[in-house]
């Protein structure tokens, strides 16, 4: 049967907006539950809400009468009515669908009153990577849909009915004490200030304030296609040059980047798989790239962990190398050197203080700030970011190729893998370097490379958890005869992580992605890993080779088993 479209949906053909504020079409969220996008249908008693309720042939349906504006107003006043009226000191100020719905349908005056706050209604820090704030959540549950149906990893749940309802783990828990793995993808979809980030904007400021610290940044890949957005440059704008000057602005005594450890990532990531295939080890080799697929494997699939690459991210791999070869280098001693790292992603912040990230013999990343915490500082320091000079990374650790720079999206960590991987075998370049079957939004994607010397190699690569859950559901019975799966705990990979401008959508993770893609093939003028001079160097005067003694201690970890700590579902 042909599927009708929604009264909001057909609205939408003909040009009319109808503010909405529960659904999310995009995950399939359509609850129909705020009740603020209800229009009259004739012949029906009671208003109807617009984005379940579906048209007919010769339906009459009107959705700018006096009724209507007067109950969609009601409704948003009721809303407000139960909200904190913090909307000057807010994390979502100008960037707030409540906000912008208020004002759409004309509320100026709140005509009710609710007692503020309940007493069991809080702000929950405990995981040091999200914050939920209760008292501001309006119960859309867009964030359980998330969790539940395209993460598969259900920490969300709704508790109570009609004003004493409540959305979060269940039992009331700390985040830290379920099996959330900080993918920050709940925050991206919330339409208020419910969700956000653990601040790390205030302590940054701190350091780079204090004259005895020496502070390095370094940004990962989806940023410079993202960060743009935050000062309305159009969506998919590569920023490089503009996010350095900026960094340089904000008082950062050297700026260099997660590029430069990505190569150096697949430097080892390479050496290892192709270690693991020609000794016979664990396959296929997954990547270790993104904390919130390692937490989940470490819950959801402990047996699995032997099958990760054991080479930390390149954020950790960056911190390591800065507080032992680059403070080596310049001469700075590294309790004086503080490493501060700008992600798309919420999860960072977990990673950075797993306690096993201190091979340097400090904490090798000291701070996380996501792309919007970077915009907040910029703006607070009243840089006129569209209008900077594009300026260029410092030296040593800087330099990069197109291989690292693919990183930031689905498929670009295996791209890069395959592209040095078959020079490593064979001694000849991969015939095309773009390896198109692992680029896209399809969520679950393969592709076979032949390869002199060892065969075919098969290859899959996952996003978003559900689809990783698809993808290891088949490894683990024994099925698809992979060598190599690269999983990323976020739809789109990382320019669509959980610490990205918002809204996100598909749209979205596609131009910035294409970004990327251009970033690789018309700018960088390296496009393999392999050929970065300055990890050529780095190898030469510091870590000797991939997968040595050095390596082994700064640049590889070990995973925890941490099973399932509440029920869930898949
Ligand atoms: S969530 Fe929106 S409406 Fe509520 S305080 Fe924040 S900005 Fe204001
Ligand atoms: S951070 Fe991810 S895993 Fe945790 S509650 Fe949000 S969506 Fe679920
Ligand atoms: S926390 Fe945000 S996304 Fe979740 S139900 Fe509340 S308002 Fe909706």
């Amino acid at each position: 049967m042909e599927e009708r479209a929604t009264i909001l949906e057909a609205a939408k053909q003909l040009g009319i907006g109808i503010p909405m504020l529960c659904a999310w079409p995009e995950i399939g969220h359509n609850p129909g539950a705020c009740r603020v996008c209800v229009s009259e249908v004739e012949g029906q008693r009671s208003l109807v809400a617009s984005c379940v309720f579906t048209v007919g042939d010769g339906m009459v349906i009107r959705t700018n009468t006096e009724r209507v504006r007067k109950a969609r107003k009601m409704v948003v006043e009721l809303l407000l009515a139960d909200h904190p009226t913090e909307c000057t000191s807010c994390v979502r100020s100008g960037n707030c669908e409540l906000q912008a719905v208020a004002e759409q349908v004309g509320v100026r005056e709140v005509r009710f009153a609710a007692e503020f706050p309940p007493k069991d209604k809080v702000i929950e820090v405990s995981s040091g990577a999200i914050v939920r704030d209760s008292r501001k959540c309006i119960h859309c549950h867009r964030c359980i849909t998330v969790c539940e149906q395209i993460q598969t990893v259900s920490v969300l749940t709704p508790s109570w009915r009609g004003s004493d309802i409540k959305v979060g783990p269940p039992f009331n828990l700390p985040l830290n004490e379920t099996n959330c793995v900080n993918c920050g993808q709940c925050i991206n979809v919330c339409p208020v200030g419910a969700l956000y980030e653990c601040d790390d904007t205030v302590a940054v400021w701190k350091v780079l304030e204090d004259p005895a610290k020496h502070v390095v940044v370094q940004e990962a890949p989806a940023i410079r296609v993202a960060l743009g957005e935050e000062f309305g440059m159009p969506v998919g704008s590569l920023v490089t040059g503009k996010m350095i000057a900026a960094l340089r602005r904000l008082g950062f005594d050297k700026v260099f980047d997660t590029n430069w450890t990505a190569d150096l990532t697949i430097m080892e990531e390479g050496s290892e798989l192709l270690k693991r295939v020609k000794e016979g080890g664990k396959l296929p080799m997954l990547t270790s790239c993104s904390p919130g697929w390692i937490k989940f494997c470490e819950h959801f699939y402990p047996d699995l962990l032997d099958n990760i690459s054991t080479c930390k991210s390149p954020q950790q791999m960056f911190g390591a190398m800065a507080k032992t070869y680059y403070a080596e280098t310049a001469g700075i001693d590294p309790k004086d050197l503080v490493v501060v790292s700008v992600m798309p992603c919420t999860a960072k912040k977990f990673e950075c203080r797993r306690p096993e990230m201190g091979d340097s013999g400090y904490q090798d990343v000291d701070y996380v700030l996501t792309t919007r915490e970077l915009a907040r500082m910029i703006r607070e320091a009243g840089i006129d970011f569209v209008n900077l000079p594009d300026e260029d990374y410092d030296a040593p650790m800087g330099e990069y190729t197109g291989a690292a720079t693919i990183f930031g999206a689905t498929g670009g960590v295996m791209e890069a893998a395959l592209r040095t991987a078959y020079v490593l075998v064979t001694g000849e370049n991969l015939g095309d370097l773009n390896v198109l079957p692992v680029r896209g939004l399809d969520g679950v994607k393969e592709a076979t490379v032949p390869v002199k010397g060892i065969g075919d190699v098969k290859v899959a690569v996952a996003h978003g958890l559900g689809n990783a859950r698809k993808l290891l559901d088949k490894v683990q019975a024994g099925e698809g005869g992979y060598h190599f799966i690269e999983i990323m705990a976020c739809p789109g990979g990382c320019v669509g992580g959980g610490g990205q401008p918002q809204p996100i959508t598909d749209a979205k993770r596609t131009l910035r992605a294409q970004a990327l893609y251009m970033d690789d093939q018309d700018v960088q003028q390296y496009r393999q890993s392999h050929e970065n001079p300055s990890i050529q160097k780095a190898y030469e005067t510091f870590l000797e080779k991939p997968l040595g003694h050095k390596s082994h201690k700064l640049l590889h970890t070990h995973y925890t088993r941490r099973g399932v700590e509440l029920p869930h579902k898949k």
